[in-house]
């Protein structure tokens, strides 16, 4: 038993996470399966989100200071761990922090309304991981999402790019090719959010959670902190509903799940519903990325 978990385990840490590499390709694909979670219920905010014009829409420095600081360095790293870049949760103790990404673009602008009802009826919070394309094509379901307590909305970028200063590419997509350029696709998005949330967003997570090490350091000078994970929980919402519920009650405390919100048809929603439950009455609590 032990070493057939084991093996799975393995084999689900080496899937992509395809759900933030928009390669283009359809939504579709993935096996359909019923949904066994809770019906939706209808939501009705009772905080609605006031842009306040305190709130500068534009990150701490300008695009010609981080050019000036970063231009001429070249990174050491790539990938999930760059120094600097947020891994686990901040609270401390029996804690799991839930993140979903909702990536925008062709290959995944849908909305996963059974996960987030799931999350709302059982009064499980969690950090959603926004593209700017995502809230463009759904701007209701942005509307409700912000102003719930329950979720925390982070910056999932402007246009899901790897953030790189040198180009280097993630899953197949080039990232950004220069210090200006991770400059943009942070601020792209930040100035909508700002705009929107009526407040700056403090977490950011690149497409494909990758970044150099030079890249999070920018990320870390424009105000946000950078963001991947340590617990793969959908495989870029390529998962079964068991590979998902596996995965994630495999976490361990403190630990960072990454899962999306933007594949209905994927196996996350059912998975994080068979998840959720094991894990509290193991005696864990979820956890905001912001909640310590
Ligand atoms: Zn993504």
């Amino acid at each position: 038993m032990l070493t057939s978990r084991r093996t799975m385990l393995a084999a689900l840490a080496a899937s992509a996470l395809a759900g933030c590499a928009d390669l283009g390709a359809p939504a579709g694909g993935h096996p359909s399966a019923s949904v066994a979670v809770p019906r939706p219920v209808v939501f009705t905010p009772t905080v609605s989100p006031t842009p306040s014009p305190s709130s500068p829409a534009t990150p701490l420095v300008t695009r010609a200071q981080i050019v000036a600081r970063y231009g001429n360095l070249s990174p050491h790293y790539w990938g999930f761990g760059a120094p600097g870049v947020l891994r686990h949760a901040l609270a401390a103790g029996r804690v799991i922090a839930l993140t979903f990404d909702a990536c925008g673009g062709p290959g995944g602008s849908g909305y996963d309304q059974a996960l987030i009802d799931f999350l709302r009826q059982h009064d499980v919070p969690a950090t959603l991981f926004l593209n700017s394309r995502w809230i463009d094509a759904n701007p209701a379901a942005f509307r409700l999402l912000a102003a719930e307590p329950l979720f925390e909305i982070g910056n999932h970028g402007t246009r899901h790019l790897p953030l790189s200063v040198t180009g280097r590419s993630a899953y197949g997509i080039p990232g950004t090719r220069n210090a200006g350029e991770v400059y943009d696709e942070v601020a792209g998005n930040h100035a909508k959010l700002t705009r929107l949330l009526g407040r700056p967003p403090r977490f950011f997570r690149s497409g494909t959670a990758y970044y150099d090490d030079i890249a999070a350091r920018i990320v870390t000078d424009m105000g946000e902190t950078p963001v991947t994970f340590n617990v793969n929980g959908d495989g870029g919402a390529t998962f079964t509903p068991a590979q998902v519920s596996v995965t994630v009650t495999a976490a361990g405390p403190g630990s960072l799940v990454i899962g999306h919100m933007n594949h209905p048809e994927g196996g996350t929603a059912q998975g994080i519903a068979a998840a959720v439950p094991i894990l509290a009455a193991r005696g864990y609590r979820f956890v905001r990325l912001s909640d310590d």
